[in-house]
């Protein structure tokens, strides 16, 4: 094989401009010099430290597209990608910016009324606040009709039992987006955690990858709550707001797929090249090649209909069905292909000081959450 790779790969045909490429070189030191030092001890402590929220708010890295008059920096689509490719190539999971920034923000941007806005967005901007969207319970996550956790609506307060399980970035959630029955059905709320009496978070759940990923059980007990927190001011709007909000949690799930796959053939051809065997570089036998040459022309596949799916969201036309096709095909392919390249790593690929190691780890959940891709068939089937 030829030593010398294509030398602008992966090609990308997303319009990015001075002002994008200013914002990924901030982002790369801040993920390759701020962050990445300190995985080790932040998959100890099972979360990403509240400082580092601070300094990536500092850096104007946080809820980049929010008007600025909202703390934000009126940036686009393009601004969030290149912060999640960054994040990913990097090899930092925890702290979960994207979720916080792309996930949480846009509901209470979409939603919240004005003095919501003013008072939560910027707080969250400068990373004073950490967003959290809780719907999973744990009775069931897929099926969210069968959710128990209850608003009950007394006078200006709702009040709240019930509790929510896989809670991303629930340990230290500031504002929750809480996804809960009301009498005309599922309601999303904006709760306030600072001095919330009845409220509680469970340990740091022991999961399979994604340590420094904060991920927690949340309990409310006769939680109140002023009926303003009511998202959308009107009950039994949840369907509709998650429906319309979940295709953009899926498109940045298509992103962060593109993203760990590439990083993942880069490391593979420098390491295959690098390993001999037989007295010949692993990368010089025809498996190895062949295997890359399938995974490349997978990712750019991928990255071709990720970036299509980026161009209708900038357009406003990118619809639930597309959205579960991105998550479902580019979630697939980034396990099969980062599986594919520990394997080309031999043993050292199973030891976790490698990067392959970590992305198969931290990968594997990308099938399940976000909606699982069982439930991605279930929404492309329905619109056949
Ligand atoms: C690390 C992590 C982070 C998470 N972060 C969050 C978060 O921030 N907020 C949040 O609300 N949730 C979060 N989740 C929860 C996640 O979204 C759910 O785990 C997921 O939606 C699946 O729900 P479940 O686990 O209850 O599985 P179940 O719904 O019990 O599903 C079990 C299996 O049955 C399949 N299945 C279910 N229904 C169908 C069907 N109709 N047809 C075919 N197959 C079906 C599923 O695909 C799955 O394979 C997170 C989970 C993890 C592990």
């Amino acid at each position: 094989m030829s030593k010398s790779a294509p030398s602008r790969w992966p090609a990308t045909s997303l319009p990015y401009g001075e002002e994008h490429e200013l914002l990924r070189a901030t982002a790369r030191r801040f993920f390759e010099t701020e962050c990445a030092p300190h995985r080790e001890a932040w998959d100890e402590a099972g979360m990403a430290p509240r400082s580092i929220w601070l300094r990536a708010g500092e850096l104007g890295l946080l809820c980049v597209r929010l008007p600025e008059e909202f703390g934000g920096a009126a940036g686009d689509i393009l601004h969030s990608t290149i912060l999640i490719e960054e994040q990913v190539k990097a090899g930092v999971v925890g702290p979960m910016l994207s979720l916080h920034s792309d996930v949480v923000a846009p509901y209470v941007a979409h939603y919240g009324s004005t003095e919501q806005k003013m008072r939560i967005l910027p707080r969250m901007a400068r990373g004073e606040w950490i967003g959290a969207i809780a719907m999973t319970e744990p009775g069931g996550g897929s099926d969210l009709r069968t959710m128990t956790t209850r608003a009950h609506r007394e006078g200006d307060q709702y009040v709240i039992n019930g509790a929510k399980t896989f809670i991303s970035n629930g340990a230290n959630a500031d504002l929750i987006v809480l996804a809960a029955q009301t009498d005309a059905g599922i309601s999303l709320f904006l709760v306030e955690t600072p001095r919330l009496a009845g409220f509680s978070r469970g340990a740091p759940l022991d999961k399979v990858g994604q340590w420094s990923g904060d991920t927690t059980e949340l309990f409310f007990d006769n939680v109140r709550i002023p009926a303003s927190a009511l998202l959308g001011g009107t009950e039994g709007l949840g369907f509709a707001q998650l429906s319309a909000r979940l295709a953009e949690e899926r498109l940045m799930t298509g992103v962060v797929a593109v993203a760990a796959m590439e990083q993942a053939i880069a490391d593979t051809i420098a390491y295959t090249r690098d390993r001999l065997a037989f007295g010949q570089s692993v990368l010089d036998f025809q498996n190895t090649r062949f295997r890359l040459a399938e995974a490349r022309t997978e990712a750019i596949v991928c990255r071709t209909f990720m970036e299509r799916c980026v161009l209708k969201f900038q357009r406003g036309e990118l619809d639930a069905v597309e959205a579960a096709m991105l998550k479902y095909w580019s979630t697939e392919h980034q396990n099969r292909i980062i599986d594919a390249c520990l394997q080309l790593h031999g043993g050292y690929g199973y030891m976790l000081e490698y990067p392959i190691a970590r992305a198969w780890l931290d990968g594997r959940i990308a099938k399940i959450y976000g909606g699982s891709n069982e439930i991605m068939k279930e929404i492309i089937g329905r619109s056949l």
